[in-house]
């Protein structure tokens, strides 16, 4: 299986801005922010969207939310922030390895575009 983008950005093959990283997961700054925080929450291990975890992938998900959380809160957005993930091409997915998005710093209206 070809390496997907996210895979060659946490070897570091590839060229990202890490602001935090652990066992698990990385977090990376978006290329093309969506809000003035605009972070990636990226698993380590390849799940390539949402509706493809498994249960065995239970405490993964809920570590990703929580790291969300944490980034959030260390860039000063710990009480208004929107986590999100797109799954599949027709909800917008491009990358398809799961990915948290982290926005803040923005008024976020509801629902989104
Ligand atoms: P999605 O469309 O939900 O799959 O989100 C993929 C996100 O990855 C988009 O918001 C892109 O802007 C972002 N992205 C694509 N390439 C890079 C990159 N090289 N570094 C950081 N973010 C990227």
């Amino acid at each position: 299986m070809a390496k997907t983008l996210f895979e060659k950005i946490i070897a570091k093959e590839l060229p990202a801005q890490f602001v935090y990283e652990d066992a698990e997961c990385v977090v990376i700054k978006d290329i093309n922010p969506g809000a003035p925080v605009h972070l990636l929450v990226i698993p380590r291990k390849v799940i390539p969207m949402l509706s493809e975890a498994t249960d065995a992938d239970r405490s993964l998900l809920g570590h990703l939310m929580m790291v969300a959380g944490k980034v959030a809160a260390d860039a000063g957005f710990g009480a208004a922030l929107r986590v999100a993930t797109n799954n599949g091409a027709e909800a917008g997915q491009s990358v398809f390895h799961l990915h948290l998005h982290v926005l803040a710093g923005r008024p976020l209206k509801w629902p989104p575009g």
